[in-house]
């Protein structure tokens, strides 16, 4: 846990989200400014702050994470495909600076936007 983190705070139950999966180690919630039909992420419960501060020992828990997003994305409505993202540092896009990985899919700005960069 760390101090005036936002995700910190949902995964300790202190603010309220939209939760759509929980166990020891991970919660997954929708993402207050979804940029898809469905649009949530996937948040270990360790203090991680980004992929470039985590270690070896994060390995299993980074496991979790990808394995997760097939499963709840399925259950989403997702289960003919989807996209998932990971920012890392303020100059990769990250905003929120507690790990994360976005799952989102279903039609939506992010498939626009995604389109025109890839192009
Ligand atoms: P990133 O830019 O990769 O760090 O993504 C952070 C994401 O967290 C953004 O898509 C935000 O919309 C989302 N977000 C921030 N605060 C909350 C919150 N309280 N509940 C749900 N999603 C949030
Ligand atoms: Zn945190």
């Amino acid at each position: 846990m760390s101090d005036n983190c936002i995700f910190c705070k949902i995964a300790s139950g202190q603010i309220p989200s939209n939760k759509v999966y929980e166990d020891e180690h991970v919660i997954a919630f929708h993402d207050i400014h979804p940029v898809a039909r469905v649009h949530f992420l996937i948040v270990p419960k360790k203090h991680v702050e980004s992929l470039l501060t985590a270690t070896p020992d994060d390995q299993a828990m980074l496991g979790q994470l990808l394995a997760l997003a097939p499963k709840l994305a399925r259950e989403q409505g997702l289960g003919e495909g989807f996209r998932t993202m990971i920012n890392t540092g303020a100059k990769g896009g990250q905003s929120v600076f507690h790990l994360h990985l976005h799952v989102f899919g279903g039609g939506g700005k992010a498939e626009t936007a995604m389109a025109a960069v890839m192009q």
